[in-house]
């Protein structure tokens, strides 16, 4: 697939221009509304998504232009949205800055009410005449808490919410949510289907009005995909299932040489037995994911653990072929108050690790040398 490098495009004639600004015709106008390459990548993520006929990608420049757009496509001012607590921080400053400004109302659940038998009821108190969408995100930023994504689909769509999931930490090689019943998959491409931390893209997957109107948001919001960023992302969504499938190995066999060792109190991956959602997720995940925290005896001791790492390094993403390392309670949880991050877990001594694709042996010699 070449790259479309071309803001506009040529026309034979007058008549043929004004059919296809009139949408009579399907051609190719002005590259913000539409571009080929970045028509090849939707379609890519459709299909790795196993969206069905009807359905559809729509690609942006990034994950919370994808995510601005995926909310707004439902709701309205006076309206009101049901969104887990533990949400990409961004998200929720999106929310409680952005949204709320525009008239959107907001409850929060946390996720440990979005699994087990509480969860109907929980959805069910926190519902009102106004709802119109539910959104959330699993496995969770740091702590990797899971939610129900069929349990919550099966209250959220008897009442017409539509169920809207940020798949990002888990890739579609790991988690469908639509298979699971939701209606609405976000992504931020940056992350995985990126997967080499060159490139910042995001995605919507949805289908009938909301399809529509995400088309029209990206149309008026003007947050579309650079032709030459789509090529990268194609390109990348190539290798997606070899690389998750390495993470989700790796990921697997350091969750499980960390947990019990001298000088780590826990482990939050999903894969092991005694995760709070390890049930759910082997039900409803293909993989356990390449995203892993845990906490040390000495939460004092975090900084000195990082700064010891030698190949991995810290940084605020994930996603990537190399291991990386962040300190939530300084970084992205740094603006919750202290309560705040007691209550969702996020304790200073809390090491979270984006796992890569190098051989295993080597991030566990890593992460040996530096916990001493
Ligand atoms: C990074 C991230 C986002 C935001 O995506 P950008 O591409 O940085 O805009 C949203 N959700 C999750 C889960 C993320 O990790």
């Amino acid at each position: 697939m070449p790259v479309f490098r071309t803001t506009a495009f040529t026309f034979p004639g007058v008549h043929e221009m004004a059919d296809a600004a009139a949408g009579r015709t399907e051609r190719f106008i002005y590259s913000r509304y539409d571009n080929p390459t970045q028509h090849e990548a939707e379609d890519k993520l459709a299909a790795l998504e196993e969206a069905g006929p009807g359905a559809g990608a729509v690609a942006f420049s990034s994950g919370m232009a994808a995510i601005a757009a995926a909310l707004m496509s439902r709701l309205s001012a006076g309206e009101h949205l049901i969104a887990q607590r533990e949400l990409y921080g961004g998200t929720t400053g999106l929310i409680t800055r952005t949204l709320a400004r525009l008239g959107i109302e907001i409850t929060w659940l946390g996720a440990s009410e979005l699994i087990g038998p509480g969860l109907r009821s929980a959805l069910l108190g926190a519902g009102r005449e106004t709802t119109r969408a539910v959104l959330l995100e699993t496995p969770a930023n740091p702590t990797l808490r899971v939610v129900d994504l069929g349990g919550v689909s099966e209250v959220a769509r008897a009442r017409g919410w539509t169920v809207m999931v940020d798949n990002t930490f888990a890739s579609p090689i790991n988690q469908l949510p639509l298979a699971l019943g939701a209606d609405v998959v976000v992504h931020s491409a940056t992350k995985y289907l990126a997967g080499h931390s060159d490139l910042t893209a995001g995605f919507v997957v949805a289908s009938g009005d909301v399809l529509e109107r995400l088309r029209e948001l990206r149309i008026d919001l003007g947050g579309c995909l650079d032709p030459s960023v789509a090529w990268l992302l194609s390109r990348s969504m190539k290798t997606l299932a070899l690389r998750v499938s390495a993470q989700n190995e790796n990921a697997m066999a350091i969750a499980r040489h960390l947990d019990g060792r001298a000088g780590v109190l826990r482990v939050h991956y999903p894969g092991l037995p005694a995760h709070p959602g390890h049930a759910v997720a082997a039900r409803q995940m293909s993989g356990f994911g390449g995203m892993l925290s845990f906490e040390l005896e000495k939460p004092d001791d975090a900084s000195r653990v990082i700064g010891a790492l030698r190949m991995i390094r810290l940084a605020p993403t994930l996603g990537g072929i190399d291991t990386t390392a962040s300190l939530p309670a300084f970084s992205s949880h740094v603006k919750l108050t202290p309560e705040e991050r007691r209550r969702d877990g996020i304790g200073e001594g809390l090491i979270r690790l984006s796992i890569g694709i190098e051989d295993s042996a080597d991030i566990l010699a890593d992460l040996d040398q530096a916990l001493g």
